[in-house]
């Protein structure tokens, strides 16, 4: 059976009650430099240093507030990770030097450390959807500015060494695991941690909390669902066309509303606007026939059809930088509310 590959991190910040830290200290290193476009790259390295700013509980796994690494973890991962045998990884100590939430003591506060990949495993550029030459190939640096933002990170397997925890490319980037690491956190029922299957489509990763790696179910669903899923491509277009009377029915429902007479044009275009939305993210799974259809509707729909056409190419155009012709990059800038360039870069 094929080694089965996740990307992980921490799950919730404290909003859940999870501990959340910040003020996350470390020494820096320069990396090597890629050996195919010289790039280097800044890391820490050594024992670090952080706060607790909130929470109700220790968890084992802590965001650092955006900070690098995103997160720390407690001693008990490092041992489980140690037993069985887990390789790719340096780990340092993190000393909490203050604690600010009034729930959490510093009596009953495990050890925490931070995790740094040092095996890594390539990508499989073209597959993950990076444009040719936006990357280097080898530790996937930046060749354009902006970036690329690209769809996945689809591994190239045959480059995987056998370790259990790596990053991407060649300094190497994230924190990917192996199945073999996420049964660790069954097992141990860790908590706070987020599993993602590694080749997760970006825009899917929002719409569901990863993995359900302690629940009763198992093996778990590995994929969230499609936002596509459950209406055919032609009833996702309908939700992109309400407006008139179309949308009247709709607006009641959303509102309860007890009859057609309460119902606002203020509510026609929120109600529109609102499925138009949903239908969008549910379209990119359909790039060619969204765009046709949504082309002729910018040209010839009603006007909250033609706004919402507008913005369904605009999130075809950021998620799959589809071509738009300079007479639709027009219509989108007339037909969107508030338009700014960067919708259609
Ligand atoms: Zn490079």
């Amino acid at each position: 059976m094929a080694v089965r590959f996740l990307r992980f991190g921490y799950r919730s910040s404290y909003t859940d009650g999870s501990a959340w830290a910040s003020q996350f200290r470390s020494d820096w290193e320069t990396t090597r430099p890629c050996p195919r476009c010289g790039s280097t790259r800044q890391r820490p390295t050594g024992p670090a240093t952080c706060i607790i700013e909130a929470g109700l509980r220790w968890t084992d796994a802590i965001g650092t507030s955006g900070g690098s690494p995103p997160f720390i973890v407690s001693k008990r991962v490092v041992e489980g990770l140690q037993a069985i045998g887990a390789q790719g990884y340096m780990s340092y100590p993190v000393a909490i030097e203050r604690i600010s939430a009034p729930a959490l003591s510093a009596r009953g506060a495990p050890k925490y450390y931070y995790i740094a990949p040092v095996s890594s495993v390539e990508v499989d550029l073209p597959a993950s959807g990076s444009p040719p030459g936006a990357r280097c190939p080898r530790c996937l640096a930046a060749q354009v500015d902006p970036p690329p933002r690209e769809q996945r990170w689809v591994p190239k397997t045959e480059t995987w060494d056998g370790a259990d925890i790596f990053g991407l490319g060649w300094f190497p980037f994230g924190y990917f695991c192996t199945e073999r690491v996420m049964q660790l956190a069954r097992d141990g029922t860790w908590t706070n941690f987020r599993f993602d299957p590694i080749d997760i489509l970006e825009r899917h990763i929002p719409r569901w909390s990863g993995i359900d790696y302690l629940g009763r179910q198992w093996p778990p669903e590995w994929y969230p669902d499609s936002p596509s899923r459950g209406k055919s491509f032609g009833e996702w277009v309908a939700l992109t066309r309400l407006s008139g009377d179309a949308a009247v029915p709709y607006a009641i429902e959303l509102h309860e509303l007890e009859s057609a007479s309460h119902v606002t044009p203020e509510l026609i275009e929120e109600v529109s606007e609102m499925y138009a939305r949903s239908a969008a993210e549910a379209l990119l799974d359909y790039p060619e026939e969204a765009q046709g259809a949504m082309v002729i509707q910018l040209r010839e729909g009603a006007p909250l059809e033609r706004r919402n056409a507008a913005y369904v190419l605009s999130r075809l155009r950021q998620e799959h930088r589809i071509p738009l012709p300079d007479d639709v990059r027009e219509l989108i800038r007339q037909n969107t509310p508030d338009f700014v360039e960067s919708l259609i870069e």
